[in-house]
């Protein structure tokens, strides 16, 4: 048995009709509910939506002490269901807070840019680290594509560096389970591996709706990946380990999903010289994150080569006792830097 949302509601005006899926999925059946909003577009949003009786909640940062706060006020108001509408943190903080509160949970997702929209996982900060926290799976997801197409370009595009990030994740799952015997969940593999090639291989990009569609399903089937797994091991491997070391070490460096893949392409290459896998593979990730204008080098986030050797040194410190191709290598800090220098002479444009 999968714990599965209820809903997937992947369209335009998806957000003016929330109230019509909750009645519908018999979700929120009186018309009891709190909707959290970040602090962008949040007045808007709430004057769009068919609920007349909810209560509107602003989320104005993504800590742990935020959640909590907000996790209270649900308790104590006695509500059907909380909808979470706004990008990654919005979403983050009212996954856990409704987690707190024992209510239902409804993601409303109004850009793409990372696989957190409908996975049981919240990442929030929390003295002055980042960690990710077990949370109930969205009872429904809903993703309004007119929001996404008004969101920075360059936000919506960073999601597909993290569903392509998966292909990254998986080998590095698939290592573990060959060297150190981890049990590797099939059907986790197969809903994240399919997120990633049905992105992978696509010419056209987010100005299609039949390509925001196919990233927007995508990130979703990627949280249920992790949702069957159990945590967030068939979406994050190495490529997160670095990204979590950058975001570290030079807080404010991009966004997640560009790190994500840039961290991917880097495993990959890693997986390339020492591994023997496939030449192919790297250049398909590489030409995909290319033609979608994300970074595959240290310099197109604004990092310099050593910076970008520091992280990798520091990467496997963020997840301990995650097994990636960074732990299976082992390399020195010498060995990483002529690793990174010719990870650049390869892959630069
Ligand atoms: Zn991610």
């Amino acid at each position: 048995m999968l714990p599965s949302p209820l809903a997937i509601d992947v369209r335009r005006g998806a957000i003016a009709s929330l109230g019509t899926v909750l009645a519908d999925r018999r979700i929120a059946t009186e018309g009891r509910i709190a909707v959290a909003v970040g602090p962008g577009q949040g007045g808007q949003i709430a004057a769009d939506l068919d609920l007349p009786q909810c209560e509107v909640f602003q989320v104005d940062e993504g800590t742990v002490d935020a959640a909590t706060d907000l996790g209270k006020k649900l308790r104590s108001g006695a509500y059907e269901a909380v909808a979470g509408i706004g990008g990654g943190k919005t979403i983050d903080v009212t996954k856990f807070a409704a987690t707190m509160a024992g209510i239902p949970m409804v993601a409303v997702a109004t850009n793409l840019a990372h696989d957190g929209i409908a996975s049981p996982v919240s990442s929030l900060e929390h003295e002055g680290g980042k960690p990710s926290i077990g949370v109930t799976m969205p009872i429904a997801v809903v993703i309004d594509v007119d929001y996404v197409q008004a969101a920075p370009p360059q936000l919506v595009r960073s999601g597909i560096g993290d569903v392509v990030s998966n292909i990254s994740a998986i080998e590095d799952w698939e290592l573990a389970g060959r060297i150190g015997g981890e049990p590797v969940d099939g059907m986790a593999v197969t809903f994240a591996r399919v997120a990633a090639e049905a992105v992978l291989h696509r010419p056209d990009s987010i100005e299609s709706d039949a390509f925001l569609a196919v990233l927007a399903e995508g990130l979703v089937l990627s949280g249920m990946a992790m949702s069957v797994a159990g945590s967030s091991r068939p979406a994050s491997g190495a490529c997160h380990e670095i990204l979590h070391a950058i975001t570290q070490l030079y807080p404010g460096t991009s966004n997640h999903g560009e790190l994500a893949g840039l961290g991917a392409l880097y495993a990959s290459f890693l997986r390339v010289r020492h591994l023997g896998w496939s030449q192919r593979r790297l250049e398909e990730i590489r030409s995909c994150l290319i033609r979608h204008r994300l970074p595959v080098l240290p310099s197109d986030v604004g990092l310099g080569d050593d910076d970008f050797v520091r992280a990798v040194v520091h990467a496997p410190g963020t997840r301990p006792g995650r097994f990636t191709i960074l732990e299976h290598l082992s390399l020195s800090e010498a060995e990483i830097k002529r690793s990174v220098a010719d990870y650049v002479e390869t892959v630069g444009r």
